[in-house]
């Protein structure tokens, strides 16, 4: 079995999750804290240029961050380097309902099909947590009058979910069959054969891809205005993109900053032309038209975004201290083409106030149907609305 080396820290929800992905697999990791052992945060630095954690070696091997290990667990290239060998698939297992999502959503689910006495059986995917697990302040989740940091309220929505019975299975769902019932649930070691099956997969906000950016998120770099944009009060603040999102961003983000300026790489913007004319007309609100991000400046927080002119390549810093990424969502719906109704860009399609989906029995909701809200609180409230259809569904089929 190869050494594994894992450069953490303590409060690192990224650390959890790669933890829980190798200790799936039956992996022990001999974990070096950064912060307690500052001279190994240079180690780690020297090691792989990176400066985020965790950074993960298998071996002499460097395989990079949680994100990174996870990839090789999707493509099936983690067992061959941790030589392992596949476990043949189990005999399915039988579950009233499925829920497949563990953020807010889910959870919510798991809280209201618990407390029907459905065990219902979740697969918390392997970025489990959701979207919260990337955020260190939630201001406007109701019951938390003083804030709460994300992972804490997401462990939390897990405890309470356990409590009532919701097994949590810390894997991604990898196959449906929701062409009959009952319908097949499976992730690598897991399969169920499910009466009702909630949909909870949430979605992904698109980043640049940039170094700078992935250290910096959290320390300034956001992908949502409406959670993040009242911790900036009077700074100066950038929008990324030229859509419908990003115009709503800048134009809400004009209450907080004391400039807006949007970054767009074209010369017109693709938004409707009445959040164009509205965002045009902001005072506020200046464009950085024909350009494209080059890197967010800053060591700890943000301090800067370097621009580069696309047609002349010329360069210029903007002074700022928080950068909101709107360059677009993607629902995590892949595993369902073909099995569920889905809009074009991939949301899932819901009988409208309720969470039916195209197929009788599979329930959906959170962000993975709702291209609008995207906030903790309407994708726990959707959670409730599938558990109570999915409860009643049963009920009428006479599985209770
Ligand atoms: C940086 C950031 C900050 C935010 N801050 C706030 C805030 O302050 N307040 C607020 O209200 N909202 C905030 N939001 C938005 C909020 O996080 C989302 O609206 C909310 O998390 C959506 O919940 P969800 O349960 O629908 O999906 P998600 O939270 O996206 O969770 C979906 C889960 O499903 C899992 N999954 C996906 N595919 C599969 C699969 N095939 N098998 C198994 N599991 C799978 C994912 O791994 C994930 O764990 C923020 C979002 C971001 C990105």
């Amino acid at each position: 079995m190869p050494v594994i080396t894992m450069y953490t820290k303590p409060g690192c929800s990224y650390c959890d999750r790669a933890k829980a992905l190798l200790s799936r697999k039956g992996q022990i990791v001999t974990e070096i804290d950064i912060e307690a052992e500052p001279q190994r945060r240079d180690e780690m630095i020297e090691r792989t240029g990176r400066y985020t954690v965790p950074q993960i070696f298998i071996g002499d091997r460097h395989v990079g961050g949680s994100d990174e290990l996870h990839d090789l667990e999707v493509s099936g290239e983690l067992d061959g380097w941790l030589g392992v060998s596949k476990a043949a698939p189990r005999e399915p297992e039988r579950a009233r309902i499925v829920i497949i999502g563990s953020g807010p959503a889910g959870y919510t689910a798991g809280i209201y099909a618990g407390r029907a006495d459905l065990a219902p059986v979740m697969f918390a995917g392997l970025r489990f947590g959701g979207q919260l697990m990337l955020t260190t302040e939630v201001e406007n989740y109701p019951g938390f009058p003083e804030g709460v940091t994300g992972p804490e309220m997401m462990e939390l929505f897990q405890k309470q979910a356990e409590r009532f019975g919701t097994r949590v299975i810390a894997d991604d769902v990898t196959e449906v069959d929701f062409s009959r019932r009952p319908f097949l649930v499976a992730g690598a070691d897991d399969r169920f054969l499910a009466d009702a099956v909630i949909v909870a997969t949430g979605a992904s906000a698109r980043w640049l891809g940039l170094e700078s950016e992935a250290r910096l998120v959290n320390k300034g770099v956001s992908a949502c205005a409406t959670c993040d944009g009242a911790l900036f009060r009077g700074k100066a603040m950038a929008v990324i993109g030229g859509g419908d999102t990003a115009m709503e961003e800048a134009l809400f983000l004009t209450r907080y900053a004391s400039k807006v300026s949007v970054v767009h790489r074209r010369d017109r913007l693709r938004a409707s032309k009445i959040m164009q004319d509205r965002a045009l007309a902001n005072p506020k609100i200046e464009f950085v038209w024909n350009s494209e991000v080059d890197e967010v400046l800053g060591d700890e927080f943000v301090t800067g975004l370097r621009v580069r002119d696309v047609g002349t390549g010329e360069k210029r810093d903007l002074p700022l201290e928080a950068v909101f990424v709107a360059i677009g969502h993607e629902p995590n719906t892949q595993v369902f083409r073909g099995q569920l109704a889905l809009d074009p860009v991939g949301y899932v399609k819901v009988e409208p106030g309720s969470s039916r989906t195209s197929v009788e029995g599979v329930f959906a909701c959170g962000d993975a149907t709702d291209p609008h809200y995207r906030q903790a609180v309407t994708a726990a409230g959707t959670g409730c609305m599938a558990a109570i259809d999915a409860e009643r569904w049963l009920a009428a089929q006479g599985i209770e």
